[in-house]
């Protein structure tokens, strides 16, 4: 193999190769990247279908590492949740997106505004889980109910387990989110014991519904579930005009993806908000 003489990235790929053992590698500067400050929150605009408004936006962590550059979060955070890693860098993301939420509000346009926040099983079943985001909210001041926490169907799977713990994080006043909905392990028996304010159907479902009639089929069954259990849908994953058309005939509450935006950093969002209200 040869040596690129400055191409940092290049080696460390041969190395990488050598080793034989991606995970591993990047396994060792996660472990560094708290402390390094390389983490960082994007932010995806949720807009109200009824008002055409950005009613919210849902946190993305990014992770930046001077040697591997940035790294997608399927990559890393797997990775983080095998080895325990999701725990501080979890608490990072609640305590960020809160202060998040903090200066917006300090800031005087974005009061109003909704922040989700995703959480990884292993976060979830954390028994600090529920003091953490009660103090977060505590030492920041927010209004709890603009804290909205995205979990998957997998976490529901232990019924018991995950109704104490969403019972505990409901009376705080935090909203709840179903993510990825449709793709994981559904047993709809589960949503009429849980307090689920959100669902949000996944993209996979989007992607096909102006293609493909069983898509379309199975995500008005989702509307229906909906309008009879009582919670509100939120579409991710909206590509197109075509899409949004569809969805709204479904009478879908709440809409995401690039078709309005990509997650932004900070300041790219707060220029996207002024724009998005002052055409
Ligand atoms: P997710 O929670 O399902 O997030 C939605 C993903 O879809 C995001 O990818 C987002 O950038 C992407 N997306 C948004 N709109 C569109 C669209 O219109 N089309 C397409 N094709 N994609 C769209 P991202 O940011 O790479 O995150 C991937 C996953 O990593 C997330 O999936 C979530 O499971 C996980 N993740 C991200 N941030 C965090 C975090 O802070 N904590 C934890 N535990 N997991 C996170
Ligand atoms: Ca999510
Ligand atoms: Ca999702
Ligand atoms: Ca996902």
């Amino acid at each position: 193999a040869k040596k690129d003489g400055g191409n940092n990235y290049k080696f460390h790929d041969e190395a990488l190769e050598k080793q034989n053992n991606a995970r591993l590698y990047i396994e060792n500067h996660l472990h560094k990247a708290l402390e390094k400050n390389e983490f960082s929150l994007h932010y995806q605009p949720k807009i109200e279908l009824s008002t055409q408004k950005i009613i919210g936006v849902e946190a993305l962590i990014r992770w930046e590492n001077p040697t591997l550059g940035m790294v997608p979060p399927d990559k890393f955070i797997p990775i983080a949740e095998e080895t325990g890693l999701i725990i501080p860098i979890g608490e990072w993301v609640i305590k960020k997106a809160c202060e998040q939420l903090k200066l917006w509000k300090a800031e005087g346009i974005l009061s109003e505004l909704t922040i989700a926040v995703n959480i990884s099983i292993r976060q979830f079943f954390n028994p600090n889980l529920v003091s953490l985001i009660e103090e977060t909210i505590n030492e920041t001041g927010i209004d709890p109910f603009l804290l909205d926490i995205e979990i998957t169907e997998s976490m529901t799977m232990n019924v018991e387990m995950a109704t104490e713990i969403l019972k505990d994080l409901k009376k705080l006043g935090v909203k709840i989110s179903i993510d990825d909905f449709g793709t994981g392990y559904s047993s709809f028996n589960y949503l009429k014991h849980f307090p689920i304010d959100y669902i949000k159907i996944d993209k996979s479902f989007i992607k096909d519904i102006t293609i493909d009639d069983q898509s379309k089929n199975i995500v008005n069954v989702f509307f229906q579930l909906a309008k009879a259990i009582g919670f509100r849908i939120v579409a991710e994953g909206v590509e197109t005009k075509e899409q949004l058309d569809m969805l709204k005939t479904l009478n879908c509450n709440e809409v995401q993806g690039y078709l309005f935006s990509k997650p932004l950093p900070e300041d790219e969002f707060n220029l996207f908000f002024e724009r998005f209200y002052k055409p």
